[in-house]
């Protein structure tokens, strides 16, 4: 076999330029494990706390990942197992673990989810829940929930779905009268996206419930004071409206669908399933879906918005024109920032998530139908493959999570950072990607990228000061 010569001053320097195909190996994942989700979703409840059934090795694990990415200290509990409860079952920690909980720390609801061991071992959790109710381990008036992520299949996605979708089980409720009221399921996006959904929502003059709802929980202020519980949140009254309310607004067919499906099962709440709202079209699509749902028309302010993110991309697109983009991240995102790279006429030409589902290679092939350049897209790929093909023929520019710096720096491509995780900055948590602010800001960060490029690259004799 030939061996390709090794370049020390690479970090990914074993990655080999010949692509070979894999089908039981996966190197550099672009995912994470599903409790990691489940435990993002839960934080998005008004006084919850998070608890994780399985080993404390997991929980540290989910816990460092979250307050890593979001800047803040992420509460969660364990039930801590040991080589016994791995053997026979995690039942007696759980108990312990619930009685526990609301002793020590007074939450108004646990949210369990499992773990690959719990889930292995085969724990039934709404039994040993049952179980704890009857021993009076829950104070009246408090609740806990659960949802089962094995991390074996599916990514951190399908955990925020499950946890989403349990939110539904286990409050909506059908009074049988209709609320004027939408329900809004955000999907997978930062606690600053979901507080400008909100912003979007009241200036349509609409009342919403959004859940779950991470602002103000994960993007506080500091006051000085340690509050376990922030005031953000949905609470559980409002998630029990949300079976009275008019229709659902389910953002991200891999976060979404499945708690939207379940709600109108359940109550009879019409759905419609939309991108996440990155972009011009996908937010008109928004604005557009709370229109027809709720009969408002919309107001001046936002389409004043919408001209200024029109204006942006009239002033920027000539640095924009051809651009080959590189990206990797999670589905619904990678979706609407597809369409939003199209629409301003760079070409996604490199697509890898980690979370598994066919739909996502087709819907991309579909955006980027018109494109110039071969497209190469894969689910349940991972960030080796994503690097070999930049080595055989590379791009302008990358978007995606922290992991990226390593090929952004041996390849020598600007990276911005979007989605999770994010360990090595801080703003996202506070500033949107969503909606017509969202894309100006957005749009700003591609043309810096671009452009300090170019400034780098230039030769004195083209060094402009205006450009
Ligand atoms: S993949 Fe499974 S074992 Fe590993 S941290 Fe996640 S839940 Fe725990």
């Amino acid at each position: 076999m030939k061996m390709e010569a090794i370049d020390k001053s690479k970090l990914l320097r074993h990655t080999p330029n010949e692509i070979k195909e894999r089908s039981a190996l996966t190197i550099n994942p672009a995912k994470t494990c599903q409790p990691i989700g489940a435990m993002y979703a839960a934080l998005g409840i008004r006084g919850c706390l998070p608890h994780s059934h399985g080993s404390q090795g997991c929980c540290a694990y989910h816990r460092s990942a979250l307050t890593r990415h979001y800047k803040e200290p992420v509460m969660a509990a364990t039930s801590s197992f040991t080589e016994g409860s791995s053997v026979f079952g995690g039942q007696a920690n759980l108990l312990q673990a619930i009685d526990n909980i609301f002793t020590i720390y007074n939450p108004d609801l646990i949210a369990v989810h499992t773990t690959c061991l719990s889930e292995t071992i085969g724990d039934d959790i709404p039994q040993i829940v049952n179980k704890a109710a009857a021993e009076g381990k829950i104070p009246k008036g408090k609740r806990v929930i659960h949802t089962n992520t094995p991390s074996y299949v599916g990514s951190h996605v399908t955990g925020f779905a499950n946890m989403v979708k349990s939110m539904v089980d286990y409050f909506s409720t059908s009074t049988g009268k209709r609320k004027q009221q939408i329900n809004i399921i955000p999907g997978w996006v930062e606690p600053s996206d979901m507080e400008e959904i909100k912003r979007l929502t009241g200036l349509m003059g609409i009342k919403s419930v959004m859940f779950p709802d991470t602002s103000k929980v994960l993007n506080g202020p500091l006051n000085g004071k340690f509050i376990m519980f922030p005031d953000g949140g949905v609470t559980v009254e409002e998630l029990e409206s949300t079976g009275d309310s008019i229709g659902t607004i389910a953002m991200g067919l891999w976060a979404s669908e499945a708690a939207a499906k379940a709600l109108d099962t359940k109550c009879k709440v019409p759905y419609a399933i939309l991108d996440l709202p990155i972009g011009l079209k996908a937010t008109d699509r928004f604005i557009d879906a709370m229109r027809i749902m709720t009969g408002v028309s919309v107001p001046e302010a936002i389409e004043i918005e919408r001209g200024q993110m029109l204006d942006i991309i009239t002033d920027m697109h000539q640095y924009f024109y051809n651009k080959r983009v590189g990206l990797v991240g999670d589905p619904d995102q990678l979706i609407a920032l597809s369409e939003f790279l199209v629409s301003i006429d760079m070409w996604p030409v490199y697509v890898v998530t980690g979370t598994p589902g066919k739909a996502f290679e087709k819907r991309i092939m579909e955006i980027t139908a018109g494109s110039p350049y071969e497209v190469k897209v894969k689910a349940a790929g991972d960030m080796f493959l994503f690097h070999q093909w930049i080595k055989e023929e590379p791009v302008d520019l990358l978007i995606g999570n922290t992991y990226l710096k390593y090929i952004s720096r041996d390849e020598d491509i600007p990276l911005i950072r979007h989605g999770f995780p994010i360990l090595d900055r801080v703003g996202h948590s506070y500033f949107p990607t969503v909606g017509y602010k969202g894309g100006i800001r957005l749009l700003e960060k591609i043309l810096t990228a671009i452009l300090d490029r170019e400034d780098r690259d230039s030769e004195i004799t083209n060094f402009e000061l205006v450009m």
